[in-house]
């Protein structure tokens, strides 16, 4: 028997059916919502806590990201979130004792003209001030950093400068989402497959509990992390969220003979590339323009991704493309998170994580169980629904197009 099936026998799964009650319930069995029940277990002591998926542990956005951990936005709220993430990431190996395989790798994100590498030199100082490490450099550093490059962009798109993200990293999706469920688990949370959640219960103006395909459940609170289908669960509670979804794709090529040390971005192009652990490329760009909720993926991104990479990186046009796969992301209307409360009692949500939440699980799980357990959660205050209202949105959609 392998290490992995042993380790699933040993966790304590709850067998049957959920219980009728529960403190918390969580709708979403993805980073999020584990790294949430995780944080109420472990932190606060909550662990009458249910977590139900429709599907498997990881099987949304979680399971299928490109793994890119990084602080390196542009506004002063967003970097402090993301580089607290980012820290929590650095040190999840020896706090849950599972390898996730984190490799801190660096980030170039490449400018190709006079008016990105103004943007990439504010990045820069804006990432310092808030305390992440990230520094401006020219041409001939960047091709030191990545003797692959074609700084001349094929005589078309130059390498002006980069912003250079030193801890920028990646760590394996499913070893994170399975830390933290196995983590919460282990402190007594109840997590349940193949339950999809049908509706939510309400009392007057108050959510009680949600309707399952397993029967009803009452809840204390209800917690939803679920991904691209927000709308619809926020909907039953009459929540309107300024969220569309729409499908993001990426792909991977075979292995890469050579060692390709950082993460390649522009955002001019709209593309990023990374090397795998096991030397494939993995290549992701924009998510599709139309909202969507097909996770299908189409011969004409692949083309037009293609085209930018082997501009960049001349070598890659002798890998084949392997795979490509889709998820279906919570892309908010200001590019940020939204977490927090719903504005309806007894229901908090966790979402707005569009095609950049993987990096804030930790996080995010963190702080959301935070905020419930203890009614503040200064990190992510500038992150709720009501900023919308107020007219004080978080816009950084410049930070969200490289991951
Ligand atoms: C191709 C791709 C590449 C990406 N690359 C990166 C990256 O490099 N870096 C980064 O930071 N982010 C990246 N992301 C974004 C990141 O993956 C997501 O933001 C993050 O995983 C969201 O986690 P989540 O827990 O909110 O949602 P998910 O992981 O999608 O989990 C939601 C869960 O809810 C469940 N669910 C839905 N409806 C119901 C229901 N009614 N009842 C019960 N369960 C339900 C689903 O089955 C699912 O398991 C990428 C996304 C994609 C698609």
């Amino acid at each position: 028997m392998n290490e992995f099936v042993e380790t699933l026998l040993d966790l304590p799964w709850q067998v049957g059916d959920p219980k009728p009650t529960y403190d918390v319930v969580i709708i979403g069995a993805g980073g999020h919502g584990l790294s949430t029940a995780y944080h109420l277990a472990t932190r606060h002591g909550i662990t009458n806590v249910c977590v139900l998926d429709a599907g498997f542990i990881g099987s949304g956005n979680s399971g299928r990201n490109t793994t890119i951990i990084r602080s390196n936005y542009g506004i002063p709220e967003s970097v402090a979130f993301y580089q607290h993430s980012l820290e929590m990431y650095q040190t999840l190996e020896d706090e849950t004792g599972c390898w996730i395989m984190h490799n801190q790798k660096g980030q170039i994100w490449m400018a190709h003209s006079v008016m990105s590498a103004r943007t990439e030199q504010t990045r820069a100082l804006m990432n310092q001030a808030m305390g992440a490490k990230t520094d401006y450099i020219g041409p001939d550093e960047v091709q030191r950093l990545c003797p692959q490059l074609d700084i001349t962009g094929g005589g078309r798109y130059p390498v002006m400068g980069a912003s250079y993200h030193h801890e920028g990293a990646t760590a394996r999706h499913d070893r994170v989402v399975w830390a933290y469920a196995q983590g919460a688990l282990r402190a007594g949370v109840h997590v349940f497959q193949h339950t999809p959640v049908t509706g939510l219960i309400m009392s007057g103006d108050r959510v009680t509990g949600v309707r399952t395909a397993k029967g009803d459940i009452s809840a204390g609170t209800v917690i939803s992390a679920v991904g691209g289908h927000v709308s619809t669960v926020a909907g039953w509670a009459g929540v309107r969220i300024p969220i569309r979804t729409h499908a993001l794709q990426a792909f991977v090529t075979n292995a890469y003979s050579q060692y390709l040390a950082p993460i390649i971005s522009s955002s001019d192009l709209v593309f990023y590339v990374s090397q795998t652990p096991r030397g494939q490329m993995l290549i992701g760009a924009e998510f599709d323009r139309f909202a969507s909720y097909r996770q299908a993926t189409s011969f004409s991104y692949l083309q037009a991704c293609a085209k930018k990479v082997v501009t960049m990186l001349p070598f890659m046009s002798n890998l084949r493309i392997l795979r490509s796969w889709a998820g279906i992301c919570d892309v908010s209307s200001d590019f940020s998170p939204i977490m927090g409360h719903s504005g309806v009692d007894g229901f908090m949500i966790s979402t707005g994580w569009g095609t950049w939440g993987f990096k804030a699980i930790p996080a995010g799980g963190e702080q959301l169980a935070q905020l419930l357990a203890t009614g503040s959660a200064p990190l992510i205050e500038p992150f709720g629904l009501d900023r919308f209202a107020k007219e004080a949105a978080m816009a950084d959609p410049s930070s969200a197009g490289t991951r």
